[in-house]
């Protein structure tokens, strides 16, 4: 590769390495990307072979920050549509005692585990028994 096709900079560098990497304000290191670096503009044109990979690993990390970001009225709304009380939720969810209360209300995040259960429930809420006991 002649040059960078971000900053036309010269001779971007064939190497492997982590790429800074940033979604709504939350960053991340993505490893091992193989491709044209590019020195002067922090650029990456990844070989062929390392985009599937990259984009795998970016999708992921999306996933994650959305779930962590999940707002405070859905995970009302979901226990609401399951009719639990906030104690109810924390038993059956498996959260520690308050923390649904504390979800809510916006004062803790819940795991990404956690929202990923709720979502599930809130697409099939007859799997709430399954839960029970
Ligand atoms: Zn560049």
């Amino acid at each position: 590769m002649e040059k960078c096709p971000d900053c036309g900079a010269p001779d971007p560098v064939h190497d492997t390495h982590g790429v800074s990497y940033t979604y709504k304000d939350r960053h991340t290191t993505i490893s091992s990307v193989a491709g044209y670096h590019c020195a002067q503009c922090g650029g990456v044109t990844l070989d062929r072979a390392a985009v599937e990979r990259y984009d795998d690993l970016v999708a992921a990390f999306h996933r994650r920050v959305d779930d962590e970001l999940v707002d405070p009225a859905y995970i009302a709304a979901v226990r609401r549509k399951l009719k639990l009380d906030p104690r109810e939720a924390d038993d059956v969810l498996g959260t520690g005692c308050g923390d649904m209360a504390r979800y809510e209300a916006g004062r803790a995040h819940p795991h990404p585990s956690t929202v990923r259960l709720l979502k599930l429930l809130d697409r099939h809420p007859e799997l709430l028994g399954e839960l029970h006991g």
